[in-house]
């Protein structure tokens, strides 16, 4: 019988965001391709650091260990490489002892086709065009950061913290507060606190996550899921309300009403965070493997139809779409910036 991919949490990822290729990368985009071939076949047989995602990809891999004649996860390598300089992401993944088999190198073209072939949950990348790709074809997918320096991930346990509005849940509240303002959003919030938010672009992938931890008995699975918000009070209870539709229960939640989430993440360990707003990647960044989910069509607000001459942002919508400084201002509950 062939190999079912269906009942497995199937994470996509380029060799990139698995390995650090940066020092090779810089060749690539200084020196173009031959280049950038040359070297990697020069170097063929030299270990590759751990990239941004190594740690989350090591860790879930292991679970395949947990349950005794069950895979619970396949890592799949979907890379722009040709097959020729794949191979040493392929010499690096045996040097580290990592089960993986699987791999689609498209010698530069693109991968987002792919994704649906290999079934795949969820797609890391450092490239945002090939993100921005995965999210348009309905994939969970993340362009990651740099490795955070000084990072120890957490043994024994998989920590994946993801944001709220635009990542679980769709962006429908977030667009009501950019376009509309912080009290327009929470007037949309309270009224609507007991119906469930639509889908967001990682809702499949949580919702995986969860059957993951089903095959444990209660309390005893390894995955531990947290979403960190800067919603609070009140706009938190449409979040609680959406997971009780969802049938999903969350590990743990952080409402932090504008509060900045990097200390949050650094204390919960997450092996990988999940963000649409870059201010919130970039500083999580710096302490836990973080990516930026972009919106799909690659925004948020939908150009308007009617041609008009730009002018200035009224005051209840700020030019710049920095929630957190209006949060911080108003000292009051937030939209999700979350
Ligand atoms: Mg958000």
């Amino acid at each position: 019988m062939a190999y079912d991919l269906t009942d497995k949490l199937v994470i996509g990822i380029s060799s990139r965001a698995l390995f650090d290729l940066e020092l090779e990368n810089g060749i690539y985009q200084r020196d173009g391709v031959a280049a950038y071939t040359a070297y990697q076949r020069e170097h063929e047989d030299e270990p590759l650091r751990p990239g941004t995602a190594f740690p989350l990809v090591r860790a879930l891999l292991k679970l395949n260990t947990a349950i005794p004649g069950r895979r619970l996860v396949e890592v799949v390598v979907i890379s722009r490489n040709s097959p020729d300089t794949g191979l040493r992401a392929f010499n690096a993944i045996e040097a580290h002892k990592l089960d993986i088999t699987r791999a689609a190198f498209t010698g530069g073209e693109s991968i987002d086709r792919y994704l649906h072939a290999f079934k795949v949950d969820l797609f890391l990348s450092r490239d945002a065009a090939d993100v921005q790709a995965a999210i348009d074809g309905g994939v969970a997918a993340a362009q990651l950061y740099d490795v955070p320096p000084d990072y120890q991930a957490p043994d024994n346990q998989i920590r994946i913290a993801f944001d709220g509005d635009a990542v679980l849940f769709s962006a429908e509240s977030e667009r009501i507060y950019k376009q509309k303002g912080l009290e327009a959003f929470i007037r949309h919030e309270q009224r609507h606190r007991h119906k469930a938010m639509t889908e967001g672009p990682f809702a499949k992938l949580l919702l995986r996550l969860a059957e993951v931890q089903q095959h444990f008995p209660p309390g005893e699975c390894p995955v531990r899921i947290a979403i960190v918000t800067a919603r609070n009070s009140p706009a938190h209870t449409r979040v609680i309300h959406t997971l009780r539709a969802w049938n999903v229960e969350i590990d743990e939640a952080f409402f932090l009403g504008g509060l900045p989430k990097d200390q949050v993440l650094h204390a919960f360990g997450a092996h990988m965070f999940f963000d649409d707003q870059e201010i919130h990647v970039e500083s999580a960044a710096a302490v836990v493997p973080s990516g930026h989910v972009p919106y799909k069509g690659g925004q948020l607000l939908a150009p308007s139809r009617k041609r008009r001459v730009a002018k200035p942002a009224t005051p209840a919508t700020p030019a710049t779409p920095d929630i957190d400084l209006l949060t911080e201002a108003s000292g009051d509950a937030t939209p999700d910036a979350a």
